[in-house]
């Protein structure tokens, strides 16, 4: 059996009147990628907020490495090994790249293993070590979101979100973020749950998928079988 990371079970998550998430039941195993796919304002980002505590569910619960999380504030789940890198990057324009990952390291006060770890990061991605002193703000969208991932893989997490990594970015720059999202799992055993609007390169490398539709999930199962569902090769594939 596998061993279960994260659980959601009956979520509803609201913005003031807004039912943003309609009773969620999503399961996340160790060593997998989960790709969450569905069209504008299906509920996939409040799902990865409802999960690393940004929001507080109103019904339901949502249970991490056997733990009950719900109402836990969002960094005291992070100290126990989950990463959120949110839609948009959000990294600091005016910190280096060297110190937007310093900040990404904030709960670890051994400076070893700071400098380990971008190392580590730079070892991955060998752009960011080329740019290390460059002001984060002045990067390309594809750099911004390597740093982003980057900062969040300081921590080691155990479980990594990841919402919408190949947002505005070149082909190029697509490809080479899932082939990074894919040798994380691979190489390390990161678990990663992957938000994206790219049904069908999230499709192509997760082992397991669920299809959201305003705040409910329509499908869900092995990625593969997923992709050649009809109704989601309509909706999200670009086939007529
Ligand atoms: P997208 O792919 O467009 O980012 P999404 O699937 O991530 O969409 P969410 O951002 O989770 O969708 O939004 C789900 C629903 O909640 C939408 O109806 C959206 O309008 C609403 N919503 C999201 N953020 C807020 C907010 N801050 N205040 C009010 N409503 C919100």
């Amino acid at each position: 059996m596998p061993e279960t990371m994260l659980e959601l079970q009956d979520i509803h998550t609201y913005y003031g009147q807004i039912h943003a998430l309609k009773g969620l039941n999503l399961t996340v195993n160790q060593g997998e990628i989960v790709a969450l796919i569905g069209g504008n304002g299906a509920g996939k980002t409040t799902t990865l907020r409802t999960i690393s505590g940004m929001m507080k569910p109103k019904v339901g619960r949502v249970t991490y490495l056997g733990q009950d999380v719900g109402g836990v504030p969002s960094h005291v789940i992070m100290s126990r090994g989950m990463s959120h890198v949110p839609e948009g990057r959000r990294i600091f324009p005016q910190l280096t790249v060297r110190e937007n990952l310093e900040v990404g390291a904030y709960t670890i006060s051994d400076r070893r293993l700071i400098e380990q770890r971008i190392q580590e990061g730079f070892a991955l991605f060998p752009r960011l070590k080329e740019r290390e002193t460059q002001l984060g703000g002045t990067m390309s969208g594809g750099e911004q979101q390597m740093l982003a991932i980057a900062r969040a893989l300081m921590v080691a997490p155990k479980l990594l979100l990841l919402d919408e990594p190949s947002m505005g970015l070149s082909p190029l720059f697509v490809e080479a973020i899932f082939d990074i999202v894919e040798k994380l799992n691979r190489e390390r055993g990161t678990t990663i749950l992957l938000v994206e609007q790219n049904a069908s390169m999230a499709l192509g490398i997760a082992h397991r998928a669920y299809v959201l539709q305003t705040g409910e999930i329509k499908l869900s199962g092995d990625a593969a079988h997923i992709a050649q569902d009809e109704s989601v090769r309509k909706a999200y594939l670009g086939d007529e």
